[in-house]
């Protein structure tokens, strides 16, 4: 069997990290590096490597990430303002291989930019 996701040890607490949201199915932690003032990761619990490599199976949990993603944003105040991001596959800047949403906030984003 391949090792656990680092987000999978988050997840176990065999790693430490900042979380600020966890249910049966996913959780919702602190970006180590933050690339804008408030910057969390939504991971589901089940370790699906990209989005590519999600199933109609896993319909009923993606639409669950989105529903906590809008929560958990606005739990966090940004809800008025954020941007949700996922990176698929490396040339995309992907490299945490365990699906996983960027919840991203507090920092003026404009119409025309997809940057992070
Ligand atoms: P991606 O580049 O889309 O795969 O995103 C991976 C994200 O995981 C990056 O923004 C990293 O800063 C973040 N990251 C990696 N390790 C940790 C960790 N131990 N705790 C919190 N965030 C992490």
């Amino acid at each position: 069997m391949s090792e656990a996701s680092i987000f999978t040890k988050i997840i176990r607490r065999e790693i430490p990290a900042e979380i600020l949201f966890e249910d049966d199915l996913c959780i919702a932690i602190r970006d180590i590096q933050p690339k804008a003032p408030t910057h969390v990761l939504l991971i589901p619990k089940q370790e699906i490597p990209r989005l590519v490599d999600a199933d109609p199976e896993h319909q009923s949990l993606l639409g669950h990430l989105l529903l906590v993603a809008g929560k958990v944003a606005t739990q966090l105040g940004i809800g008025e303002a954020f941007r949700l991001i996922i990176n698929n596959g490396e040339g995309a800047g992907q490299t945490v291989f365990h699906l996983h949403m960027h919840i991203m906030g507090n920092k003026k984003y404009t119409e025309d930019s997809l940057d992070f």
